[in-house]
């Protein structure tokens, strides 16, 4: 767990767990392109991903932004959650970047199939319902879908004020209602990422595919798009899946960017 702000809008980082991954199975091409970075990898050449959620509060609302990967992967959210001092019932909003399965998993109690977070709504981007209720993903069914038939659903889409210094946006490819969420406040700028940017190695090869993306040339535009974007603006960037616990800037290096992890 960590805090950060931004103006009004305190930003707290939670980690469910984390795994590491060969760069082949995350990156396409990641032989050639991936081992001369191999200062971003651990010794056997792997990636270690963070599975991330964050915390937004800001005037009395309390937004969890994703559920994490859940009870199958040891997930520790509930425990996070315990340790930034915030109660289950406290958390007014629960929205997703997207719908994998890493990133809804804590939506209910598996115990009782009641949600998680009783006193939430659970706000859905419109696209990935639409593709995952087509295409029926088992975290999906296991999920999500229970959250329509508890009325605890609302779909979103296009650009939604949350609060006075939240908006959501949407940044497709990974998913097709993959969706950011951007925080102005006191002049001060951040962004909650998503699975825009993985690891610290596509933010210095933005060009470089992942096996992750469902459409992978709209999921390289956008990542262009969005990091040009945040070093411009010097946003305070909540990323799910890079080094725990998630929180840092893009900064520009040569004609390139590089992640750097918040103090
Ligand atoms: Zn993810």
């Amino acid at each position: 767990m960590k805090r950060a702000r931004v103006g009004d809008v305190e930003v707290v980082a939670l980690v469910d767990c984390v795994e590491s991954y060969d760069a082949n199975s995350v990156y396409v091409d990641a032989a050639e392109a991936v081992v001369p970075l191999s200062g971003y990898l651990d010794s056997e050449g792997r990636v270690a991903l963070n599975f991330g959620c964050f915390l937004l509060c800001e005037g009395g609302r309390t937004i969890l932004v994703d559920t994490g990967w859940g009870p199958e992967h040891h997930g520790l959210l509930p425990d996070e959650l315990r340790e930034a001092g915030v109660g289950l019932d406290e958390i007014d909003t629960v929205v997703f970047t997207h719908l994998h399965g890493d990133h809804t998993a804590w939506n209910l109690d598996r115990t009782t199939g009641k949600p998680m977070f009783p006193k939430a709504r659970y706000l859905v981007p419109r696209a990935d319902w639409d593709h995952y209720s087509a295409s029926g993903s088992a975290s999906f069914v296991r999920d999500v879908a229970p959250l329509e038939r508890l009325d605890y659903l609302d779909l979103i889409e296009g650009e939604r004020v949350l609060t006075p210094s939240l908006t959501t946006l949407p940044t497709p490819g990974h998913t097709p209602g993959h969706t950011s969420i951007a925080i102005t406040s006191g002049g001060e700028h951040g962004f909650i990422l998503g699975d825009v940017v993985f690891s610290e190695v596509d933010a210095v090869l933005p060009d470089l595919l992942s096996t992750f993306d469902g459409d992978r040339e709209l999921a390289r535009r956008t990542r262009l798009a969005i990091l040009q974007r945040l070093v411009d603006d010097g946003s305070l960037v909540g990323a799910s899946h890079i080094r725990a616990p998630g929180l840092g800037h893009f900064v520009r290096e040569g004609t390139g960017t590089r992640w750097r992890p918040l103090a």
